[in-house]
């Protein structure tokens, strides 16, 4: 079965032998996919000027309904969405569900948030500005639509959110959507399209979906057109940096790899509850997607004298659950998702091993339950200590993107702040302290360097949102590394399919204007 591409209003199967896809338990073949012989520089211009000029029409809230209706579509097809994580994937029903949910979720709440943009097509940001002695001539700033594509590259772990919280944002604004998922998963992002396609919910031109290689993708974009990119940070670098994309100053919004980190302050000993909630959630982040998760914690920064309590009780919790074939309901851990995720991962605990010791696992050799260690992409979870945190090299450069992390000895603050800012720009660390005044310090010393700190006391105990999990009405991305993106955030995520201008007039003609846009100032409400 060669899954098609739906480009131009059509579904066209690529040439070629195309690419696999398989079940990184069994090592079966699934499908195909390819893009090859796709015209991509067509598709783009169908988007454009079939797919925004009548989503564009539409106003913001008739788009908000139209999110609405797409959520319906996805929610009717969950199971089946379930069924190919589970063979594309080996995602156990938690796996799937954070993916899977996570992106119904997403669509729902920009159906819910959207119609608060109510019956407009422009916004418009801040007070006129005078700008003559007599008040004839003024300023006033807009922002308005692209009239572009909404071009999405996705990362291989979030098939179904990855494509819908960015999808949620852009059909808001009225952009029409071209996504190229990541070819090891596309399986689940071609089904949602398809069903949404099927379901003649969204006009033509408004969802295009491009499978296997992006080939010329980037040749063809232009300067109305917004790239958001989602996966390592040497891709990230190569479509920045991409000719074309510089030329025509595409925008590009970048989310990135990320070398996050948990943090235990030296007020939360062993035993307490603080201390526990840490070693909870460390193991929750390794282990959740098989530890696939951008967001995921790598680094676990522990005062010194906390270090072999800390290994001890995160390496009991892994020893107590099962790795293996996710259709065992005794399993709690599935694979990686494919040999070459696998061989990624065995490389990169070899450079962590060079300065780091083994606490538990690490173990190449290991024999998951109910499935072939030769056919099949596991990694044992494996926590590692480092000797020393600021002197390290490789952990905090090296995102082995499987079930792994390393524990990270500090004496003081300083140094606990220093070994943080040496991820580089980070998606996310969590706070785990009672202690007011230490919280404080941590967060001003690296809130620049992060984009999203999750602080855990014993007053929220186990009521947080959770270390790697993302949620629509926060920011997500980070800078430096992490690829200083910002998605989410509410209404804050239209911004980047708006653009902003600003006309200097008689105030008639702003006021004309003014009367057809909604207040920007609800973008940060
Ligand atoms: P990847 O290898 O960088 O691939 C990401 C996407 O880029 C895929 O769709 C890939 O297509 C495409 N691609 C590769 N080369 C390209 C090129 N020259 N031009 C245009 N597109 C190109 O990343 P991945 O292995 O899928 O994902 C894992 C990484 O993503 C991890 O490092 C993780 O930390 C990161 N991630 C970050 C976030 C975040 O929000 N910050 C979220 C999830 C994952 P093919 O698959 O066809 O090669």
């Amino acid at each position: 079965m060669k899954l098609p591409n739906y480009v131009s209003g059509e579904w066209k199967e690529g040439t070629g032998a195309g690419e696999p896809l398989v079940d990184p338990v069994t090592g079966e073949e699934l499908a195909r996919i390819s893009s090859q012989g796709i015209d991509v520089g067509g598709a783009l211009e169908y988007a454009r000027s079939n797919g925004g000029p009548t989503l564009q029409k539409l106003t913001y809230r008739e788009r908000a309904d139209l999110l609405g209706k797409i959520a319906d579509v996805l929610t009717a097809n969950r199971d089946e969405y379930f069924r190919i994580c589970l063979l594309n994937q080996g995602a156990n029903q938690a796996d799937a569900s954070f993916d899977v949910d996570g992106a119904i979720y997403t669509i729902k709440y920009y159906a819910k948030i959207g119609r608060a943009l109510a019956e407009q097509k422009i916004l418009k940001e801040g007070a006129e500005i005078p700008l003559s002695k007599t008040n004839v001539f003024s300023g006033q700033h807009f922002l308005m639509p692209a009239k572009g594509a909404a071009v999405f590259i996705n990362a291989f772990n979030f098939p179904a959110w990855g494509f819908c919280e960015k999808a949620a944002p852009a059909l808001l604004s009225g952009v029409p959507v071209v996504v190229k998922p990541a070819s090891p998963t596309a399986w689940l992002t071609q089904r949602m399209v398809e069903d949404i396609v099927k379901s003649g919910t969204v006009p033509a031109g408004s969802l295009s979906i491009l499978c296997g290689s992006a080939r010329d993708l980037l040749d063809h974009v232009r300067e109305g057109d917004s790239i958001s990119f989602t996966g390592s940070a040497d891709t990230a670098t190569r479509i920045r940096s991409h000719a074309n994309v510089l030329r025509r100053s595409v925008r590009v919004n970048i989310e990135a790899d990320s070398i996050n980190s948990a943090i235990l302050g030296s007020d939360a000993a062993p035993g307490s509850d603080v201390f526990d909630l840490l070693v909870k959630e460390v193991v929750r982040e390794m282990t959740l997607k098989a530890g696939q998760k951008c967001t995921a914690i790598r680094r676990v920064l522990v005062p010194r004298q906390f270090m072999q309590a800390a290994g001890e009780a995160i390496a009991a919790r892994l020893a107590s659950l099962k790795v293996g074939n996710p259709r065992n309901p005794e399993v709690k851990v599935g694979p990686v998702v494919n040999k070459a995720q696998q061989a990624a991962c065995v490389e990169g605990l070899k450079l962590l091993k060079q300065e780091c010791t083994v606490l538990f696992g690490g173990d190449e050799g290991f024999q998951p339950l109910d499935a072939d260690a030769q056919k099949s992409a596991f990694v044992q979870p494996t926590l590692l200590a480092s000797k020393n945190g600021l002197d390290a090299k490789f952990v905090h450069d090296v995102e082995v993107f499987g079930p792994a992390a390393t524990l990270v000895p500090y004496d003081n603050t300083a140094e606990l702040i220093a070994i943080a800012r040496r991820g580089m720009g980070s998606l996310v660390a969590s706070i785990f302290s009672n202690d007011a005044n230490f919280v404080r310090e941590v967060i001003l010393g690296i809130g620049d360097l992060h984009g999203r700190l999750l602080v855990v006391d014993s007053s929220v105990g186990s009521q947080h949102t959770g270390h790697g999990n993302v949620v629509p009405n926060c920011l997500h991305g980070g800078p430096g590394r992490a690829g200083g993106g910002e998605e989410l955030a509410a209404l804050r995520a239209v911004l980047l399919y708006h653009r902003r201008f600003v006309v200097q007039g008689p105030p008639s003609r702003i006021g004309d204007l003014a009367a057809m846009s909604a207040d920007a100032s609800i973008l940060y409400s």
